[in-house]
């Protein structure tokens, strides 16, 4: 798979081992990480951020707020609203009826 031009590619600790090669256990064990192979190093490859990337093909921006229940729209607006630094209202708490 060819890179694109705009990636950077850095070495970093192993996420899953802090970067020791080793996963302890019971009795001072330590067995080999499997996502590193005990190298204690991974590759983390990522595309700077330099400016927001445009979407004119959208007109509409809802802002989108996740509950334990479901996930609900709030008041749209448009998209060159947003890109003028406008930011979508946020979805009211509905009422949960009590018993
Ligand atoms: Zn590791």
């Amino acid at each position: 798979m060819k890179q694109n031009e705009k990636e950077v590619t850095v070495v970093a600790d192993c996420t899953s081992c802090d970067g020791t090669g080793l996963f302890g256990f019971r009795d001072k064990l330590g067995v080999t990480c499997w996502d590193c192979e005990g190298s204690g190093k991974m590759s983390i490859t990522y595309t700077p951020f330099i400016e927001r990337k445009l979407r004119h093909e959208w007109q509409i921006t809802e802002v989108c707020q996740r509950s334990s229940l479901s996930m609900r729209l709030g008041t749209p607006i448009s998209y060159k609203e947003f890109l003028e630094g406008k930011f979508p209202e946020t979805p009211i708490e509905p009422e949960i009826p009590k018993d």
